[in-house]
């Protein structure tokens, strides 16, 4: 572990150890020495963070045995002590928080403020799983047959794959997990190849928690490994629901696996998102939104800002106001506390943000500003790169497509709010969508049922930046799944419908008679 003294304490804090980085999966089964091993480079300044195992096939199928075994004594647990133990893990993220956040920062790239956001997310969840535990509630119904009840409870579902991208490495685990695990069910992660370490750091917290509780590790499983490993659990009866947060080619690929095995699928893809200034936008307000909206995270939000609506009234002087700020967005290493942008995730990544530059203004598009990848001091990682302002058409291919970078494209439009609407909702995604306006017909034309197509649609507040308690997800290309708060739970349960019948005859539905 060449690293610096602090981020070597952090990981050593945190559980991942120095000669022995070595966790395919939570359950200490490692010893075998000639596996496919994965560098985990830093984004940030490019230094080898760790080296971990690759799992094999083998490995997972340990891993679902140890699932499956733990899933018959959890299921056991009666549901407020399963949230017991949820909030015993966020007591202990709570503790954990500063070096979890730095690690998450470090290994993925995103500045510590927003490392330190992701973990205090996990934290809220674990909170709201807690009230959650005893609130698995289901209907009761009158039943059309004297003496008889009926009502619908909620049973859990076995073992829930959680496949996650490297953008939320973190997060997006926790909220399906503490989720799950309240509702009965025993997980099996996966995290990106990308970020294994984060993963391999929460698996040491949690299995702290779960020894202190005499419970077995195998309630919550970590495995490290790539599309492979995706692809096992995919296509494997054994986990009755994955939920995928990834590209869009990725959970289409998920989804058709599990729906050919009639799996459940909850599927959290990409988007394309906007935000639609009108004519009676609120512009300080809404600059804020943009800016944070498209360059934090360096654009790897599935709810990055990527395209800007603008009204013909308003566009110059909007266009102008950012054209100001962008050229002086301090970028550099996410752990500067003076940094707003960090580096992309890799060169991969830099690839795909010069290329879609290039080909939309071979489509016609003007590049205003940014779009160079930086080098000299403190930039030798070829990954920090200038967020762009692009004047775009909505039509136009690359504008179609998310590119997981920070570029902005410009759109402008004029006339009434429908048509700004007609916009944004013409693209494939359907993730986050925001308006600004001061004119409460316009709002609320961009909530009604002929309005935003997208799962998520905020007013005066940008794409990006959810609360937990919401459900989140969004429609059509960006998957139609829903995760976090709200009545998301129930996807992690499977309902029953109990009919009771506390008479002494046996009526039948419907009044059918059969006399025998
Ligand atoms: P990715 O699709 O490359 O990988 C995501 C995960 O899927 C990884 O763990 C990867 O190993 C796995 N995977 C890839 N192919 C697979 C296959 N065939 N079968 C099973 N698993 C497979 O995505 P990424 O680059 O890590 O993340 C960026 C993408 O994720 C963006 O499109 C972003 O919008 C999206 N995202 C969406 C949400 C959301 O909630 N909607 C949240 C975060 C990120």
């Amino acid at each position: 572990l060449p690293l610096n003294k602090e981020i070597n304490d952090v990981l050593h804090q945190l559980g991942v150890k120095e000669h022995n980085p070595a966790y395919s999966t939570g359950l200490a089964w490692g010893g075998q020495q000639d596996r496919t091993t994965r560098s985990i480079l830093s984004p940030a300044d490019g230094h080898l963070i760790a080296t971990v195992n690759v799992a094999t096939a083998e490995d997972y199928e340990q891993v679902v045995l140890a699932a499956q075994e733990a899933f018959k004594a959890w299921r056991k647990v009666p549901a407020p002590k399963r949230g017991d133990i949820v909030r015993q893990i966020g007591d202990k993220l709570r503790q954990h928080k500063e070096a979890l956040g730095k690690l998450v920062s470090y290994e993925m790239g995103k500045i510590l403020q927003e490392g330190l956001g992701e973990v205090q997310e996990m934290i809220d969840i674990c909170d709201f799983a807690v009230g959650l535990s005893r609130q698995l509630h289901g209907f009761t119904m009158h039943s059309e047959r004297p003496q008889h009840r009926m009502y619908e409870q909620y049973h859990p579902l076995g073992i829930v794959g959680v496949i996650s991208a490297f953008n939320f490495p973190v997060a997006v685990w926790s909220w399906n997990a503490m989720l799950a695990a309240v509702c009965g069910d025993v997980i099996i992660w996966k995290p990106s190849e990308k970020t294994p370490l984060t993963g391999i750091a929460c698996q040491h917290i949690i299995r702290d928690v779960l020894a202190e509780n005499d419970l077995p590790e195998g309630v919550f499983n970590l495995i490290i490994g790539d599309a492979e490993i995706g692809s096992l659990m995919s296509h494997d009866h054994r986990v009755p629901l994955i939920s995928a947060t990834g590209s869009t080619r990725m959970g289409k690929k998920v989804g058709e696996a599990v729906g050919a095995r009639l799996g459940k699928s909850l599927l959290e893809l990409g988007g394309n998102n906007a935000i639609i200034m009108t004519e009676h936008a609120d512009i300080d307000m809404a600059i804020v939104a943009i800016v944070f909206g498209a360059v934090g995270t360096c654009g790897q939000r599935c709810t990055s800002t990527r395209r800007l609506i603008v009204h013909e009234n308003i566009y110059e002087q909007v266009k102008e106001r950012l054209l100001k700020i962008y050229p002086n967005l301090p970028i550099g290493h996410p752990l500067d506390s003076t940094t707003l942008v960090g580096p992309l995730i890799d060169k991969d990544a830099v690839a795909a943000f010069k290329n879609a530059l290039e080909k939309v203004q071979q489509e016609g598009g003007r590049l205003l500003t940014g779009g160079d990848i930086l080098s000299g001091a403190g930039y030798e990682t070829g990954t920090y790169v200038t967020p762009a302002i692009v004047e775009a058409e909505n039509g136009y291919e690359m504008v179609q497509e998310e590119t997981f970078a920070p570029i902005l494209y410009l759109i402008r439009y004029s006339g009434e709010v429908e048509n700004a609407i007609e916009i944004q909702n013409g693209v494939r995604q359907g993730l986050s969508s925001a308006i600004f306006s001061t004119n409460l017909l316009e709002t609320e034309a961009f909530l009604a049922h002929w309005g935003s197509d997208c799962g998520i649609a905020n007013v005066n507040i940008g794409t990006s930046g959810a609360e937990i308690g919401g459900a989140f997800g969004g429609e059509k290309d960006t998957g139609g799944g829903r995760e976090s708060g709200s009545d998301a739970w129930k996807v992690y349960m499977r309902r029953q419908t109990n009919t009771i019948n506390y008479g002494r005859d046996l009526p039948l539905a419907q009044g059918i008679q059969f006399n025998i």
